[in-house]
């Protein structure tokens, strides 16, 4: 069975289509079961309304949410959120978080100090920065986004790679240290095909660190990062392709903050 549970809708002001379309390409795809997951307004982020849509209008996606769940019963309708991971704000979040009858919460390292890494606008980061040093601060950020506790998926987990900036040195290390800190977690991270439409042209997380995560008996779950209705299941047979290859067998589905585990 596959799900897509990360689904954006144009409330956060960088999708587009309107949220029926959404689910009307999620039948027309087959799937049994997908879920919204759109970018969580938090009020201590650094931004504006490009990114993520107002405070005020998220009680409005919760709805619509629940009206699509009454009109389209042939298909699971999952409620979940993308929230930023940012040190230092955890408790500030959990508290937001739980004001809302959630099914799943995304958890995603967007921002580097302030810096968001992966929108082209602020590109030169890298540069600036320095790729070596940009991959050690992000893997270290989604750590803490594991260590934290606070989500139950972790996004896109190699993100850091969107523009095909690749490090230099070695960064085995790196990796097995996230996925030990994932492993331990006990959390779950996604398949997220929307790297392969990304300059990388590549899934999220790479087989190298899909292998890792899945020696380290991970759970994955699978997700298109659709900001279209076209995207939704995008790709997503390479997705179950490479999922097979390194060994996995299930999926993770949610429900209440609850994790299942169902056959792929
Ligand atoms: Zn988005
Ligand atoms: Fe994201
Ligand atoms: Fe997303
Ligand atoms: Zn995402």
């Amino acid at each position: 069975m596959l799900v897509d549970y990360h689904i954006h809708t144009k409330e956060c002001g960088h999708a587009r289509g309107e949220m029926p379309e959404y689910v009307e390409a999620a039948i027309a795809r087959g799937l049994p079961e997908m879920g919204f997951s759109d970018h969580m307004p938090l009020p201590y982020l650094p931004l504006d309304e490009e990114y993520m849509m107002p405070t005020a209008r998220f009680p409005e996606y919760l709805a619509e949410v629940a009206r699509l769940q009454e009109k389209y019963p042939r298909i699971r309708i999952r409620l979940g959120v993308e929230a930023d991971f940012i040190p230092g704000y955890t408790e500030q979040l959990v508290q937001i978080l739980s004001g809302y009858p959630l099914d799943y919460v995304y958890g995603s390292v967007h921002f580097i100090d302030g810096w968001l890494h992966d929108d082209s606008r602020f590109i030169d980061g890298y540069e600036r920065h320095g790729v070596d040093n940009v991959y050690r601060d992000y893997f270290r950020l989604v750590q803490g986004a594991a260590e934290s506790g606070v989500f139950d998926i972790l996004s896109h987990l190699d993100l850091v790679k969107k523009f095909g900036f690749r490090p230099q040195r070695d960064i085995r290390g790196l990796l097995e240290e996230t996925v030990a800190a994932v492993a331990e977690s006990g959390k779950c991270i996604e398949i997220n095909t929307s790297g392969l439409r990304k300059p990388v042209r590549e899934i999220y997380p790479g087989k190298e660190l899909l292998e890792l995560l899945f020696g380290a008996n991970v759970p994955v779950t699978l997700g298109s990062d659709a900001h279209a209705p076209e995207e939704v299941a995008g790709d997503f047979d390479q997705a179950v392709a490479l999922l097979r290859r390194v060994g996995y067998r299930k999926i993770a589905t949610f429900r209440k903050r609850q994790r299942y585990l169902v056959d792929l």
